[in-house]
This record gives structure tokens, sequence and C-alpha cells, in this order.
């Protein structure tokens, strides 16, 4: 069923003369990421990739100037305190634009071939099932969607023409090496992790950590969220229930592995011996040109690898001791029904706490585990909108209880 909704061979609709683009969460780090490839490859063909819609939460000046610049149809701000400074932005220059999750809506559902999920956390969530009732082919890179709500995205998508491709780098690692039509003679996953900025350190060390040490990633830079996600590991906790749905494996076959360099993006293990791994520089623009053109290429001005330069690639286990995240997303997994959910809600109200300096850095493990046992009280349900809902909302209260007191 899995690899139906990845449709790894087939070809992208629409490719005919101009494809049609939709970005949500324009304004964050993949947003940014997109846009900038989409403009690189206008360059080469141009007129060949049109924009139809934007999406923010609350940056305006950046919307309206992303909208202005590639004259795209319609701009969407969820906050819509901050819709009269887009309409002043946009006066004048014939877009379209609104305010509220009504217009993330819009946004998602209009006619496109391709849309990019960049929005962060489960707030993306309707948007992205919106996109995916419109046909158009959907590029993930919103993990936080595929943890909290996996079963219900992917069964949409099953309804869907368009097809799901994997942004989140690991992730678009193991789809470009997968042997899709074989998927029982793969014996293991190996997803890399860099490990974060706090790879080294002690225990003791990490209790005292400051957000600003926390978001400066060593090799990506990335969105405040997934930065202190990655500082944690919860990162690779998340990554781990988002392959468990995307690829046909036992969630045992698949494997952390930390790799300080961030040059192997991930790896799949066959069972003659042979390990497949996608290599490429750190940045999000080679995954996010793998999605665009799929199963074509695209050209990226991410720089190339240079491997005589880099010298040294190392591998090592993680420390499950410094790092319980991974622990924590086993369970989630091995627990299935809303546990995922809880997990990802209390994991997103934690790191908020965390960059706010209402909790120390510790504090997050503290706070996802006490909120996931709480998933283990809730009563077996199928999952639909309304159930995920709920869950999120009830171990978002949870977990602010937790940090209350
Ligand atoms: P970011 O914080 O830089 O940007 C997030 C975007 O979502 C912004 O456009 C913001 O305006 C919008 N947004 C935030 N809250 C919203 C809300 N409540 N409603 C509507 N829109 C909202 O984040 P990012 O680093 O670009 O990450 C985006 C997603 O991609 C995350 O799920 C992340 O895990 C995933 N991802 C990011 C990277 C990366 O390199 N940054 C790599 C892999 C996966
Ligand atoms: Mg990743």
């Amino acid at each position: 069923m899995k690899a139906d909704v990845l449709k790894a061979d087939a070809l992208p609709v629409g490719h005919a003369s101009q494809r049609r683009l939709s970005i949500l969460g324009a304004t964050g780090s993949v947003g940014v990421n997109t846009l900038d490839l989409i403009a690189h490859n206008n360059k080469i063909e141009p007129g060949s990739l049109k924009i139809v819609a934007l999406t923010s939460n609350k940056n305006a000046d950046l919307l309206a100037r992303q909208a202005i610049a590639t004259n795209a149809e319609f701009a969407a701000i969820a906050n819509r305190d901050f819709l009269p400074h887009l309409q002043e932005a946009l006066a004048g220059t014939g877009i379209r634009c609104g305010g509220g999750p009504e217009a993330l809506i819009e946004a998602a559902s209009m006619e496109a071939d391709w849309v990019m999920a960049a929005i962060v956390g489960a707030a993306g969530l309707q948007p992205v099932l919106a996109a995916a009732k419109s046909g158009a082919d959907i590029a993930i890179a919103n993990k936080e969607c595929l943890v909290c709500a996996g079963d219900l995205l992917l069964s949409e998508m099953k309804k869907s023409s368009g097809r799901l491709l994997p942004v989140d780098s690991e992730h678009n690692a193991i789809f470009q090496v997968f042997d899709f039509e074989r998927p029982h003679r793969v014996t293991k996953l190996i997803l890399t992790a860099s490990g974060g900025p706090f790879r080294e350190w002690s225990l003791a060390q990490m209790a005292d950590v400051l957000p600003a040490q926390a978001v400066a990633h060593p090799n990506w830079s990335m969105g405040a969220k997934i930065s202190v996600d990655s500082a944690t590991m919860m990162n690779k906790g998340l990554e781990l229930i988002e392959a468990a749905h995307l690829f046909p494996i036992e969630p045992d076959r698949i494997e952390i592995l930390i790799h300080p360099q961030s040059v192997v993006h991930s790896m799949v293990e066959y069972v003659d011996g042979s390990v497949l791994a996608q290599m490429g520089t750190p940045d999000m623009r080679t995954p996010i040109a793998s999605a665009l053109a799929w199963p074509d290429r695209v050209s990226s001005p991410s720089a190339k690898l240079n491997l005589a330069q880099i010298g040294d690639l190392s591998f090592h286990t993680p420390d499950e001791i410094r790092f319980p995240s991974l622990r924590l997303a086993r369970e989630a997994l091995k627990t299935g029904g809303v546990a995922p959910t809880f997990l990802n809600a209390a994991n997103e109200v934690a790191v908020e706490a965390f960059l706010t300096g209402h909790i120390k850095f510790l504090d997050i493990f503290a706070i996802t585990e006490q909120v996931l046992e709480k998933a283990l009280d809730w009563p077996p349900c199928v999952e639909t909108l309304e159930t995920v809902l709920e869950a999120d909302k009830m171990a978002r209260s949870l977990a602010k209880q937790a940090i209350s007191r």
C-alpha cells in the first residue's frame, strides 16, 4: 500500500509546458529554499514553473515580497491579525490575498500540479489534507503531519491522483534508492543523523544549554523548531515514525546511525548485503529539486559534493541515555493509536517553552515522556481528522500542565 501511495515510478502530471506550484509555509527555511530553486530553474527554462499560492503564519512583509516577485495568484496569511498589513503591501498588484485558517485551505486547494508542504508542526495538517484532496503531487517536508496523522494522510493520498514525494533529506535519500518493486528484498533502512550541536556534550553540560546554542545547528540552516529537535534528537525520533509511514518495512528494521558530516543522507540495505546510499552536500535545495522533478532531474544551485576535500566520513551508534527521544519515538510507534500524536504535540509545546525560556533543555524529554505515558489511557479509535485534533489538543493541554507545575 505504501509503495502505491508513493507511486515512485509514475510520471509527474502537468509536465507539459508550465507546471503550477504552491508553497505552504513559503516564508520559512524550506519555503525560501524552494522559491530559490524555482527561480533558478525559471532562469534556465523561462516561464516553466508558475507560482499559484504562497502562505505564511505572520510574516506579511516577506510573503508580500515573495508574491510580488513571483507574480503569485494568491497569498494567504494564517494569523488574521497580519492580513491588513498583507493587503496594504499587495495593494495595486492584482494579487489576491486572504487571512485565517480558511485562507490557508483555499491556498492549498487551488489547482496546482505540485504543492510543497513546508509549514512547521501539526498546524500544517489541515492544509496538507486539503492539498491531498486537490489531486496535486505533495512534496512533504512537514514531517509532523506524517507523525500525528500518517494513516489519514496516506489514505487521502491513496484516493488522490497525486504522488507523495518525501523532502526530508533522509526520506528523500531512501526514496531515491528504495526498490519499490521488490520491497521484500530490503533488509534495513539506515537513517543518518548529524547528532546535533550537543552530540559530544555530557548530560551536565546539556542541562544548561541556552536556546541560542540549541538553534545553531552544525551542518544545516533550518527553522528554530527543527533545529531544537535536532539538538534533542527528537528530529530523528519523528523521522523514524515518518519513515515507518512512508516505506513498506517493519519499524524494527529502521536503524539510526550518527554521521556528523551529513554527507550520506540515508541508506537502504538489501538481502545480498548491498547498501545503497544517497549523498550530497547538506543543502535542502537538493532533496527539494529531487521532489520537484521526480523521476526526472533538474538543476540545483546547491554546492556539489567534493569527497576528496571532506576526506573522512564517520559513523557511530547514538547514545539513547543522553538522547532518550529515540526510545520515546520507538515506544510511540509500538503503542500506536494516538501515541505518536501525543508525542508530537507534547514535543511541540515543550520546544516552544524551551525557546521562550520557560523550561530547561532536558525538561523537553521529561515533559514529552510524561505526556506520552498518558496516551495509554486513550481508548483505541480509528484515525480521523477529528480524533487526531482531539488527541493533539489533549496532549498540548497535558504538556502545558506539566510545564506549569
Ligand atoms: P520554519 O520555522 O523556518 O518555517 C515554517 C513555515 O511555516 C513559515 O512559513 C511559517 O510562517 C509557517 N507557519 C508556522 N506556524 C504556522 C501556523 N501555525 N500556521 C500556518 N503556518 C505556519 O520551518 P522550516 O525549517 O522551514 O521547516 C518546515 C517543515 O519542514 C518542518 O516540518 C520541518 O520539520 C521540515 N523540514 C525542514 C528542514 C529544513 O532544512 N529547514 C529539513 C527537513 C524537514
Ligand atoms: Mg531530516
